[in-house]
């Protein structure tokens, strides 16, 4: 059982600062991340001076820039996917060769951010300000920072001549933010530049900082898969005025009782459960009993009420159906010949999306029902294994740099990049590598006053240089 953490943010700064932590640190012993950190800052102010709002995306811009920093350091990167993108757009490609004893590992981030008003911000959200120990600027967290932090660990163990067993990968897309469209192309039409990718890491926002103290690092290992359907019912158009049995809106209201009052079965899968441990140790009483054994907290009234009590627990215990678009007649004084519903249903990893559905026909129980599923709604599966060498480097690397602190593995309720990664048969983690407050990240993840602290910066480099060398070592 690890200790409780009760590492300061506040000292980790002091901590990292202290050139003598790396002189201590065989694993890191030729990169000076003092002089890194100060590049990463200047890099990453470059970057976020670039605006890649989405709409439209502009990631041409970032990819020539991309491709003319590594081009300084003796990397030839490609622009790729112009065509298919559309104009101003791009993916981008960058390839650090090991000796080829190991599969490669490839670090893959967005180029596009969600669009910023600069009326709410205390800085111009494309200025890339330096100021109170911050680069400030929309994609600072999500997730330029992160992308600069992967570049600079690439580049870093360039320069330093760290003979690897694992070619790294770099890997830009463009349109996470929207579609995830520069993904799914530059999957489709790049096979051959990731056959030999094993492992994948990219983003998460889920390292879970409150008041200082770190309270878990969180490594995404799945996600839940939007399986939106529309509902319809038939019945016959007629005056309002005389109202008949065959008007669809009562039918179908009494449908979305049924369904509302449906309570999906509950299923803990291994992730999960680790999460809920993780979150364990810093609660008291039967909080931190509950979550200790969730388990057997679900078998209990008490303890399934108090889990399930939270959305977001609730949304990680099963699949879940929120009625949301509902459309009937478009004037009051005409009974319409149809209505509907849509229905936004996120399932779980593991589950079978066609067993769901026969599932919930059950639950409507009306047979003039009709269940349309949107176009292209299904994500592809991912669901990464707990029990890999990628995930023991992650652990032992965040063993050392946040002694005691527990780690989370997360399973996603939204939707990114990741399914469609996993879909070509690779390993693929989401990590947050910066220490920022929850509070604080909730106000500027697609909010305002975005920014990464620059002692963040340092804790992502170190990170993704001790994952890259541990897994380098072990390949
Ligand atoms: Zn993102």
């Amino acid at each position: 059982m690890p200790i409780r953490s009760e590492v300061s943010w506040v000292g980790l700064i002091g901590l990292f600062l202290s050139s003598r932590l790396l002189a201590q640190s065989p694993a890191t012993d030729a990169i000076d991340f003092d002089s890194l950190r100060q590049e990463a800052a200047v890099r990453l102010s470059e970057y976020l001076r670039i605006n890649t709002s989405n709409p439209p995306g502009n990631e041409l811009a970032s990819a020539r820039w991309l491709k003319e920093v590594l081009a300084r350091e003796g990397v030839e990167g490609q622009i790729l996917d112009t065509t298919e993108l559309g104009p101003g757009r791009a993916n981008f490609y960058a390839r650090l060769k090991g000796s080829g004893k190991g599969k490669a590992i490839a670090l893959v981030h967005h180029m596009d951010v969600v669009p910023a008003d600069p009326k709410f911000w205390k800085e111009d959200p494309f200025g890339g300000a330096v100021k109170d120990g911050a680069v400030w600027g929309r994609g600072a967290l999500d997730m330029k920072g992160q992308g600069i932090i992967q570049l600079m660990a690439f580049i870093a163990l360039k320069r330093a001549g760290v003979p690897l067993t694992r070619d790294v990968v770099l890997i830009a897309n463009a349109d996470e933010e929207a579609t995830s469209l520069g993904a799914q192309v530059f999957i489709q039409r790049h096979r051959d530049l990731i056959r030999d990718v094993e492992f994948l890491l990219t983003e998460s926002d889920q390292t879970r900082v409150e008041q200082g103290k770190v309270r878990w690092f969180g490594i995404d290992v799945g996600e839940k898969r939007s399986y939106w359907q529309r509902l319809t019912v038939r019945g016959v158009g007629s005056h309002g005025s005389q109202p008949t049995p065959y008007n669809p809106v009562p039918r179908l209201a009494r449908i979305i009782a049924r369904i509302a009052a449906w309570e999906t079965p509950l299923h803990l899968t291994p992730a999960v459960e680790r999460y809920f441990k993780a979150q364990a140790q810093e609660r008291t009483g039967r909080a931190r009993i509950w979550l200790a054994d969730p388990a057997a907290a679900l078998r209990t009234r008490e303890g399934r009420a108090w889990l399930l009590s939270e959305p977001e627990r609730n949304a990680l215990l099963r699949n879940t159906i929120s009625p949301t678009v509902l459309v009937g007649s478009d004037k009051i004084n005409s009974i319409p010949s149809q209505a509907s519903v849509d229905l936004d249903i996120r399932l779980l990893p593991d589950q079978d999306p066609e067993a769901f559905r026969q599932e919930l026909l059950r639950v409507i129980a009306d047979t003039g029902a009709r269940l349309t599923q949107f176009k292209s709604s299904l994500s592809p599966k991912y669901s990464a294994p707990l029990n890999t060498e990628m995930v023991r480097a992650i652990e032992r690397t965040v063993g050392r740099l946040l002694p005691g602190t527990p780690i989370a593995t997360l399973i996603n309720t939204g939707g990114s990049d990741r399914p469609y990664y996993a879909d070509a048969g690779i390993t693929c983690y989401g990590l947050a590598p910066y220490l920022v407050d929850h509070a604080e990240q909730d106000r500027e993840y697609h909010g305002v006053d975005e920014r990464m602290p620059i002692a963040s910066l340092e804790f992502g480099l170190r990170l993704y240089v001790g994952i890259l060398r541990e897994m380098g070592q072990g390949g």
